[in-house]
């Protein structure tokens, strides 16, 4: 179980204020906007309606939360297993582009622990998809690895890999705060279709002809394949529960990611959910065999 912070599954201590949580079973989105309202949707990946620059979630009757994955890579990332998501928009605000204003408000309130073990997906067996020039496979591992590779034709990016074994501190350190990025020759593509409406220089990195035109620059290196490594964490979290598994990923997206865990779930003999020891059901379990020999001797007082 190496890389996550315990046996037992956790949600949030408190309520957040951006978010409004609670406990619940696993990741869920309740809708509070117009027709919508009251309307839950599992964070699952039988909910995912869009993969076409964000992911989307929908219900399947037309209630919707779009771009769910940097709040989820960041549900996921800091090890949440429990929490319900309050959304009165359409879509998840986009924040600076990262994952790192939904950190910071997770670690303001930090996390709490329930009484139930915490449950895995394990994969069992490699799974690997190709779609139009992108590759990608789950396979098994004891802990959570990412290996993701992007191949830009633009020097600014070209080829750039990163290898990640998942947990709370490699998390926040190596992929939190990377931004989502896009060039500006697709930006007014984008907006002649009603798309990319909210991107700006404050949420996106923006790719010129020849320059990064930030300001700012860029917040590592390699920030882009970070960003798609977060990407992949939000999706993968569509899983429904924390993966056991090697994630690898080339010139991949959401579509790629949304592909591989329906090929890991089309297979039955690929996965399987395991449960953490039941360490506190042993303590338990010590403490009322006392208890009823300590009762036992009183009926015979
Ligand atoms: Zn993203």
């Amino acid at each position: 179980m190496k890389g996550f912070i315990g046996a037992r599954q956790t949600t949030l201590a408190s309520e957040i204020s951006l978010t409004g949580t609670g406990v619940h079973s696993g990741l869920r989105f309740l809708l509070s906007n117009g027709h919508a309202d009251g309307t839950e949707i599992a964070a699952d990946q039988r909910s995912v309606t869009g993969v076409t620059l964000c992911t989307v979630l929908g219900d399947g009757n037309g209630a919707s939360v779009a771009t769910v994955e940097h709040l989820l890579a960041a549900l996921r990332g800091l090890g949440v297993d429990n929490a319900l998501i309050e959304i009165d928009s359409p879509e998840v605000p986009i924040m600076d582009g990262s994952a790192s204003r939904f950190v910071e408000a997770i670690d303001e309130v930090g996390l709490a622990e329930l009484d139930a073990p915490r449950r895995f997906l394990k994969v069992l067996k490699r799974v690997s998809v190709e779609d139009a020039g992108a590759y990608g496979e789950l396979a098994p591992h004891n802990g959570f690895h990412l290996d993701v590779e992007i191949d830009f034709d633009t020097p600014l990016i070209g080829t750039q890999r990163i290898e990640i074994d998942l947990n709370p501190g490699s998390f926040r350190r190596e992929l939190a705060r990377a931004r989502t990025f896009g060039f500006m020759k697709d930006v007014e593509r984008l907006w002649a279709a009603g798309l990319a409406l909210g991107a700006s220089l404050e949420n996106t990195v923006a790719i010129g002809d020849d320059r990064i035109i930030n300001r700012e620059g860029l917040r590592f290196s390699d920030e882009f394949v970070r960003h798609k490594a977060l990407d992949a964490v939000g999706d993968l979290a569509l899983a429904g529960a924390p993966i056991l598994g090697t994630f690898r990923s080339h010139r991949g997206g959401h579509r790629l990611n949304a592909l591989v865990l329906q090929a890991l779930f089309a297979d039955a003999d690929a996965w399987t959910m395991i449960e953490a020891p039941r360490y506190r059901e042993v303590r338990h379990a010590e403490l009322s065999h006392r208890l009823a020999a300590a009762n036992f001797a009183a009926e015979r007082s």
